[in-house]
């Protein structure tokens, strides 16, 4: 859309030009009687008029201007053409830097969602662009701060209910051993057995709860090593042998291409893995398999999965587990604890090492496939990704 201007403006502007035009035509006329007389009276600046006025011809030296006056005439509107022209310009500008200022105070004043509409030209045009592009990235920082705060609401919200709910429980149990309002030795037990299981859920939130804003912020530290996937596997099959062995089921190992090592925080890597094989523990009821894999993608990538048999993740809640909070909602009610930080968590650490994950999930099995790259970007090209 072209600028419009009002008509007050097309008026100022006429009025403009007829004042430039006067003021010049006067200044032409008295210039013009003050050469006048200054030629009648010095013979040698005629001569030199006559001289200039022979040299500017027009055509093949045919037509010739006959007195200086036409000269004058000739060079007078030349002049005066290009300056009236400049206060044209001069004059138009002033009007658009005044469309621009008002409507960058409309833009103040809280309407966020309007952008200048009209088309300038040159410079003017950078301006407005300059000035539309500020207005969409403050706008898309303030939404982005709105969501962070509403985020930060939700988990507050959420934090405050999971550990009210162990908590109203933990007192309930101890108020009833501490106004004795038991029958029997086993009683005592079984109420401080309920108190102490609920307190070891808080601690274990609260754990969670410290890890996710622990890794959830941009530069969080990475301590990168070389990390032999072949002995991280191992180490894991160890830890959970036991635990497995007693929900009947067990872990394998798969590497078809042999040892694959990259470049990793040992500990956060680590902690992707325990997430994910305490959920395939946890979840995958009537499961009898674990299984680690990783194979070569490329020189640089590499995949890795963890996948388990047993009940299937519903497909509907397939893109929600990643979140945080979320559980799905049969498993809530089922005594498995938990709090739905863990595939936060985990995600999270797979992005710092600048990796994908993603999760499959059918009759047959649930799986987690995360790509990483062999090696994690050095300081200096993150700084180029940035750019
Ligand atoms: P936390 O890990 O914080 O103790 P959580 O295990 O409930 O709590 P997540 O690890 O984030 O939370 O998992 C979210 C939900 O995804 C789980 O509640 C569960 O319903 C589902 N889920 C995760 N892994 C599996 C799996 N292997 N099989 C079936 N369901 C799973
Ligand atoms: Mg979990």
């Amino acid at each position: 859309m072209k600028l419009k201007m009002t008509s007050k403006e097309k008026r100022e502007l006429l009025l403009e030009i007829l004042f430039t035009l006067v003021l010049l035509l006067a200044a032409d006329f008295a210039i013009y009687i003050l050469l006048n007389e200054w030629t009648r009276h010095i013979p040698g600046v005629a001569s030199g008029i006559f001289d200039i006025k022979m040299s500017l011809t027009l055509g093949p030296n045919t037509v010739k201007f006959g007195n200086w006056g036409l000269l004058f005439v000739f060079i007078a509107t030349v002049f005066d053409s290009f300056i009236l022209y400049w206060r044209i310009v001069h004059q138009y500008r002033q009007i658009q830097l005044y469309h621009v200022i008002s409507e960058l105070h409309y833009i103040a004043s809280g309407h966020f969602d309007h952008r200048i509409p009209f088309v300038l030209n040159g410079s003017m045009q950078r301006v407005v662009e300059s000035i539309n592009a500020l207005v969409d990235s403050t706008v898309e920082s303030m939404k982005e701060e709105r969501r962070i705060e509403k985020s930060k609401d939700e988990l507050i919200t959420n934090v405050s209910h999971d550990i009210r709910t162990p908590l109203t429980s933990i007192i309930g149990y101890l108020g009833l051993i501490e106004n004795k309002q038991y029958q029997s030795e086993e009683d005592l037990i079984k109420f401080a057995h309920i108190a102490f299981v609920k307190s070891n859920q808080m601690k274990s939130l609260v754990n969670d709860l410290f890890e996710y804003t622990k890794v959830r912020q941009a530069d969080t530290p990475l301590n990168l090593m070389t990390v032999s996937l072949m002995s991280l596997f191992e180490q894991l099959e160890a830890s959970f042998e036991l635990e497995a062995k007693e929900k009947g089921m067990a872990i394998s190992t798969k590497m078809p291409d042999g040892d694959l090592k990259l470049e990793a925080d040992p500990e956060k890597f680590a902690r992707i893995f325990n997430n994910l094989i305490t959920n395939a523990l946890k979840y995958g009821k009537g499961g009898k398999n674990i299984y680690l894999s990783a194979r070569r993608m490329s020189d640089d990538e590499i995949e890795v999965q963890v996948s388990n048999d047993g009940e299937p993740i519903p497909h509907d809640s397939l893109p929600q587990v990643f979140e945080r909070f979320y559980r799905v909602e049969k498993s809530r009610n089922q005594k498995t604890g938990g709090t739905g930080l863990g595939l936060a968590i985990t995600q999270r650490i797979v992005e710092l090492h600048h990796g994908t994950i993603k999760v499959e999930s059918n009759n047959h099995l649930t799986t987690f496939v995360m790509r990483f790259p062999v090696e994690q970007p050095s300081k200096e090209e993150k700084v180029e990704e940035l750019d």
